[in-house]
Parts: C-alpha cells; structure tokens; sequence
C-alpha cells in the first residue's frame, strides 16, 4: 500500500509549474546571451551547414560540455567567443557541440 507523505496533488502541480517556469527562464537566457553575442538566423549559410553537421547547440544540456571548456574555444567578453572547428565563427561559452575537447 502506497504510504501517504503528506503532498497534495496541487503541491505536486506547483512544484512542477516551477520546474517548468526555471526550464523556460535558463533557455531564455540563454537565447539572450546568444543575441548578445551573435545573431545564429544571421550566420552565412556555410556557417549554418557546419554547425548542423557538429551538431552544434546554442545552450548545452551538460554542464560539463560547453564551449567555454572546450579546446577550440577562444574567449571574448561576455561569455561570447569563437570556435576553430566553426571556422572562428561566432558561440557562446555555454554553447557547445558533438566535436567539444576537454581544454587540457
Ligand atoms: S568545437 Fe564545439 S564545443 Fe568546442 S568550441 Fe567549437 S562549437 Fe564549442
């Protein structure tokens, strides 16, 4: 029998309300931070192909992989930067893609 551990299910609803509203708010941030340092719609087409075959992402899913901890990353002010691997084009230091190097 499934003991009682005293959580309503408007408690559980909320919980998961905030958990969805914190999801929302690091994704727009992390869009913003994208705009501050590039446009990603307004990247040459060449940029944009090179990116798609890294599989490159704007906000890494791993807080262990990001381009900010990346050997081909070359960090600029506000958490901006560029990547060797996409030519010196433009990321993010909490972008990252599948080619990301530990920076030794
Ligand atoms: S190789 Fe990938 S993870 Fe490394 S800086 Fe470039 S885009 Fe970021």
């Amino acid at each position: 029998m499934a003991k009682d551990i005293g959580i309503s299910r408007r408690g559980l609803l909320c919980v998961a309300a905030t958990g969805a509203a914190a999801i929302a708010l690091a994704s727009r941030a992390s869009a913003a931070n994208a705009e501050a340092c590039f446009n990603p719609d307004a990247l040459p087409a060449a940029q944009k192909s090179l990116r798609r075959s890294l599989g490159f992402q704007l906000a890494s899913p791993d807080p262990a992989r990001k381009c900010g901890g990346c050997a081909f990353f070359t960090a600029k002010p506000e958490g901006c930067g560029s990547c060797a691997l996409l030519s010196g084009g433009p990321v993010t230091a909490a972008s990252v893609c599948n080619s990301w190097a530990k920076r030794g």
